[in-house]
């Protein structure tokens, strides 16, 4: 961490140097033209003064060809959860239809996975780059939304890494609560239970919303209910870190086909998954 904190400080002076010459020579077009510059910077929770909570799923590139929890999905639509979804590059290609209609609620908000999901804190700082901005191209290209977080794969990120994602206005956001669904061992009771006992204000909690989490759609209502119970309010990374909401992402790509997608996910209490 310190060195990532050495680096963000000298992100500020390089930024501060940036707006000096800026300011003075007036030119401010090409500004525009590159990804906003940020800060780099590791986000762990958000505000513990308040009953929010920001569940998000990550969707973890395979080899193999990717898919989607549809039952897992389909919990969140029916009621009505923000969250935030991190989606790998190839997983995006490997089924553009449902990333275009994850995309299309208004409610969910998308965000980078790499494309790979490579160990990324082993890769020179080229290839990070490589990874990064070809999933967020291919996350652009697909569901029309440019995503502004970035999450690391295996929870693995140093300096360099942060600095990367930074450079292409890529806010990295880790988590506080791992929810361990990753684990088939972790049955829905042991999932239910760990998450609503420790999760608190602020916490931003990790999930799949492919089939590595493997009862993460049957403890879900459980969570939902009782988090709810206790006064919490759900709520997407960018609500919670009080940055403006992003318009809803691809609405306009998205709409013409919402009316297919919506079966295809659309599954009822007995179906099974394949
Ligand atoms: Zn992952």
């Amino acid at each position: 961490m310190c060195a990532v904190r050495r680096w963000q400080i000298r992100l500020s002076l390089a930024v501060l140097c940036v707006a000096m010459i800026d300011a003075a020579s007036a030119v401010t077009l090409e500004v525009h033209a590159t990804p906003p510059v940020i800060v780099p910077q590791v986000i762990y929770n958000g505000p513990r003064d308040e009953k929010r909570i920001a569940i998000t799923f990550d969707a973890c590139s395979s080899i193999h060809m990717s898919q989607v929890d549809k039952k897992l999905v389909q919990i969140l639509v029916d009621n009505h959860i923000p969250a935030t979804l991190f989606l790998g590059g190839k997983w995006v290609l490997d089924q553009p239809k449902e990333a275009r209609y994850l995309a299309s609620i208004p409610y969910f908000e998308i965000a980078n996975h790499s494309f790979h999901h490579p160990h990324l804190t082993r890769m020179s700082a080229a290839d990070i780059r490589h990874e990064l901005a070809e999933a967020q191209a291919a996350i652009e290209r697909v569901t029309g939304v440019t995503p502004r977080y970035f999450r690391a794969p295996y929870g693995e990120y140093n300096a360099t890494l942060v600095d990367v994602a930074a450079s292409l206005g890529l806010t990295t956001v880790q988590f506080d609560l791992a929810s361990g669904d990753p684990d088939k061992s972790f049955t829905a009771e042991r999932l239910s239970k760990w998450v609503i006992h420790k999760a608190r204000s602020g916490s931003i909690v990790v999930m799949h919303i492919n089939t590595h989490g493997w009862h993460t759609a049957e403890a879900l209502p459980e969570i939902i209910t009782a988090l709810r119970a206790k006064g919490y309010q759900f709520v997407t990374v960018s609500e919670l870190l009080n940055e403006p909401f992003p318009a809803p992402p691809g609405m306009a790509l998205a709409r013409n086909e919402h009316h297919l997608q919506i079966p295809v996910l659309h599954l009822t209490p007995h179906s099974h998954l394949h």
